[in-house]
């Protein structure tokens, strides 16, 4: 079964196509707005592990 990636700001499941996303130490984060995005893009490590 297909996991859907999960925005980490928020928390909402969204679509790999979204056009908000970061790489981050080789790892691909989605996010649903370009406010989750900025978010995550200002603390990445705060986000990631
Ligand atoms: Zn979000």
């Amino acid at each position: 079964m297909y996991i859907m990636p999960v925005d980490v700001i928020c928390g909402m499941k969204v679509k790999e196509s979204t056009p908000y996303k970061s790489e981050f130490q080789g790892n691909t984060f989605y996010f649903c707005c370009s406010s989750c995005k900025a978010e995550f893009d200002k603390n990445p490590l705060k986000y990631s592990r």
